[in-house]
């Protein structure tokens, strides 16, 4: 995690608001979920009853930049609650969050609700980084 990745969360974690919904990604299996608390280190969800900590979300797109991971080259999402079935994002997206529950199917909807990421919701999802363009 560096800086410029500090950075833009720090945009989104100004958008964000309780009470705000998202979707996870997939057509047939996303499921809403709702943003009960936010404050600077972190948010709540129901009703996965789940806090994410802010680091996350810098480790995730610090990830998806490190490994150039835009639209032309996007990223299976792979995310599950066994960290032995997950894929590398859906790892590193836990890592700093007790590493007991996925995440990242969480995060990448408020990203990209907020102008970071991009989408693929049909098998196998995908996900990108927006390129902040010049
Ligand atoms: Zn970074």
């Amino acid at each position: 995690m560096c800086g410029s990745c500090n950075v833009r969360i720090d945009d989104v974690w100004l958008r964000l608001r309780t009470n705000q919904v998202y979707r996870t990604p997939d057509h047939e299996r996303g499921v809403t979920f709702l943003l009960s608390e936010v404050n600077e280190a972190s948010i709540e969800i129901l009703p996965q009853e789940l806090v994410i900590n802010r680091v996350c979300f810098s480790d995730v797109v610090h990830y998806l930049r490190y490994y150039q991971h835009y639209d032309t080259n996007p990223c299976t999402i792979n995310s599950n609650d066994d960290p032995n079935l997950s894929g590398d994002l859906c790892l590193t997206a836990r890592v700093r969050n007790h590493n007991e529950r996925r995440c990242i199917n969480y995060i990448l909807p408020i990203l990209q609700n907020h102008g970071l990421a991009g989408i693929d919701c049909t098998e196998p999802n995908t996900t990108w980084l927006v390129s902040r363009g010049a």
